[in-house]
């Protein structure tokens, strides 16, 4: 059941079929980005914002008339990178004084007299729910504004090298409720807000009228979706609409929070033809006592059986996973713990941090206390043992029959994804970007496989 009626799709043109709205005015825009697929989400928001009013990409810095940073403060390294960035530019800056320097994502806070201070090259600066605001430095931009919830987190590259409009971002639901406590992304984001149902159907809609045949549904903790919206529809009601959707092949989405996996959402997952058999599910520790200094609302037992109830409904669902190693105050045998459990859990891809104290969150005021050298050992560690369980997983699909959604071309080889996530690479004369296409494994590795088509593209 939708909360609320859905706007006739019909009534939106693809996106192909639409114009610019402006003609081309010889501009180019340059645009940076680092950190999570929000970002990039974003990123693409910006540029086809950007294309509407009559700019066009480059990937040259040189050649840009605006230069727009999306930056990522989740861990310092992340951090470092952007304002290494942004002192690179200065000269650029110097060079081209009337061409906008911009930065948004994560490292932009409230109080922007500080960054102004620290880069005083910078034009603008806006935080990732101001989009509006880019309007200062592009003042075209203010005949968007009665549409920029609508216009798609997505723009038609131009035919990029070997990158194509075949998977979107979508964000769904922005900010976080949650107060991890080595974690910034609340105070960068803000509250969780839902975006309408229908505008995310119509958008889905209009990015598959386009040729997107994949598309993900992101949110820090995207299956909190709804809560905040009239009649509350939650995310298992919206892949159930965006199912629908004639012309899509897969859907996705990501991050889920485990208090929020709720059998409706992994029953719909399994009953429905697009959504993918791939759970990302975060669990930052295997050890109940870090897990309860992180703030996370859940032990170790719940994440395990809500991945145990995956398995029991999608007995080939592939599972992904966040872990933090060298949290203030882990033990070894707290370690372990994690170790233990994804050992016993056998995930297919783990993204694995050490720990980095990020200013303002509530851990920052714990000591830092494990060393580099040893945060480095348990990360080197679980990386060893994940190699294992990937190099066993992929064995066992040597010969196996899978569909490959191709998204483009690298070094010289077709490469694509299962609906598991896995990454698959063929070689094939015909120009099958974009396409489905059934292989079967020919060689193994611990993160991708190779194969040989068979049957015919679709
Ligand atoms: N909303 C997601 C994660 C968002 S941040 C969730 O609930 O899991 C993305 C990832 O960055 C996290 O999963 C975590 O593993 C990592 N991360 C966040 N803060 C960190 C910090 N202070 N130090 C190291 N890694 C961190
Ligand atoms: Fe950060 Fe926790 Fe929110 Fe994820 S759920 S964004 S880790 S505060």
């Amino acid at each position: 059941m939708l909360a609320k009626p859905v706007i006739p799709l019909t009534s939106i043109a693809p996106r192909d079929a639409m114009p610019a709205r402006l003609p081309p005015n010889g501009k180019r825009f340059f645009i940076w980005t680092i950190g999570c697929q929000m970002n990039e989400a974003d990123s693409a928001k910006v540029a086809a914002m950007l294309q509407e009013v009559g700019y066009t990409k480059t990937d040259d810095e040189q050649d840009a008339d605006i230069v727009v940073l999306n930056s990522c403060v989740v861990r310092q390294a992340a951090e470092d990178k952007v304002a290494g960035k942004l002192n690179n530019l200065a000269r650029l800056k110097r060079q081209k004084p009337d061409m906008p320097l911009v930065l948004t994502g994560c490292m932009v806070t409230k109080q922007q007299e500080k960054l102004k201070e620290r880069f005083p090259h910078v034009d603008l600066f806006f935080d990732p729910s101001e989009f509006d605001k880019l309007q200062r430095v592009v003042p075209e931009l203010s005949m968007l504004d009665d549409d920029l919830d609508s216009l798609p987190h997505y723009y038609q590259p131009e035919a990029e090298a070997g990158q194509s409009g075949v998977t979107a971002y979508v964000p769904i639901i922005y900010g976080c409720n949650f107060l991890c406590s080595y974690c910034i992304v609340p105070y960068r984001r803000g509250k969780e807000t839902s975006r309408p149902f229908a505008n995310i159907v119509n958008e889905v809609s209009r990015l598959v009228a386009a040729g997107v045949r994949e598309v993900t549904l992101l949110g820090q903790t995207v299956n909190a979706y709804g809560h905040d919206l009239p009649g509350t529809p939650s995310l298992a009601e919206l892949l159930t609409a965006i199912d629908a959707i004639d012309g899509l092949e897969r859907l996705r989405f990501l991050t889920s929070h485990p208090k929020y996996m709720g059998d409706d959402i992994i029953d719909a997952m399994a009953g429905l033809r697009t959504a993918c058999e791939h759970m990302n599910l975060p669990v930052q520790a295997g050890d109940n006592e870090v897990l309860r200094r992180m703030r996370r609302t859940y032990t170790r037992d719940t994440w395990m059986e809500r991945i145990a109830y995956t398995r029991q409904r999608m007995p080939d669902a592939t599972i992904a996973t966040d872990i933090i190693v060298g949290f203030p105050g882990e033990t070894e045998a707290q370690f372990m713990q994690t170790y233990d459990m994804l050992e016993r859990t056998r995930c297919d891809k783990v993204h694995l941090a050490m720990y980095s104290p990020r200013p303002g969150t509530l851990s920052a005021r714990w000591e830092d206390d494990i060393p580099h050298e040893e945060k480095f050992r348990r990360h080197q560690a679980l990386e060893a043992l994940q190699e294992r369980i990937c190099t066993d997983i992929n064995s066992k699909r040597l010969g196996q029959r899978y569909e490959v959604l191709v998204e483009g071309r690298s070094k010289g080889r077709w490469t694509g994804r299962t609906r598991g996530n896995t990454l698959v690479h063929f070689d094939d004369d015909r120009e099958l970007l974009g396409k489905l296409v059934e292989v079967d494994i020919s060689r193994t590795s611990p993160w991708f496989l190779m194969a040989t088509p068979v049957g015919t593209p679709r």
